[in-house]
């Protein structure tokens, strides 16, 4: 386990093509000058596996025993961050209302849990996690995310460790500067086969 230095950190992401510049259409509608596309990391084992070391040495004094992420890619971050600490992972899959453990996964009450995820933008699924943590009765040691676009303010009151904090400066469509000066408009992750 060791920390990279942030500089090395923007630069596997850009390496990877995990943050991309241009002019793109977000889920959320809006128009932005940066995108990230966490696929590019989680499949490059090379550049992830070093992330995940960072983040378990961030924890390694925590007294972390189950490592919690969310489908899809959380699951890959979970398992690596718990090999990195030596303890096992946990899947949160989708609910009805939120996510759930399944496949005979359970945390005792009192268990110390590092919930971990990609990319925070605005939270759901990274509280969709802590309420699993809390209906349990566990203990939540923190959260670690691999790029977080929410400036650190997506989960207040809760120990946050991001690796690549990026600032997406978005705009409504109609005031977008990108559109007005005619620069090509990408669509990024668009579900056409799922
Ligand atoms: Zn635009």
């Amino acid at each position: 386990m060791a920390r990279m230095d942030p500089a090395d950190i923007q630069q596997a992401f850009l390496d990877a093509g995990a943050l991309l510049t241009g002019h793109f259409a977000l889920s959320s509608g809006l128009h932005s000058d940066r995108y990230l596309e966490k696929f590019r990391l989680i499949e490059r084992p090379a550049a992830l596996e070093p992330m995940c070391a960072d983040i378990a040495d961030r924890f390694a004094d925590s007294g972390v025993e189950y490592v919690l992420g969310p489908t899809t890619a959380g699951i890959i971050l979970a398992y690596n961050v718990a090999r990195y600490l030596g303890v096992v992972a946990r899947f949160a899959e989708p609910a009805a209302n939120g996510r759930t453990l399944r496949r005979g996964q359970t945390m005792p009450a009192g268990a110390r849990v590092l919930i971990v995820d990609d990319i925070l933008t605005t939270g759901l699924s990274v509280r969709e996690c802590m309420d699993i943590v809390a209906r349990g009765g566990g203990d939540l040691v923190g959260v670690a995310i691999l790029g977080d676009r929410s400036g650190g303010k997506a989960l207040p009151g809760v120990r946050l460790e991001s690796l690549l904090t990026v600032e997406f400066a978005t705009y409504a469509p109609e005031a977008c500067p990108l559109c007005i000066a005619g620069v090509p408009l990408t669509k990024p992750g668009t579900r056409s086969a799922s």
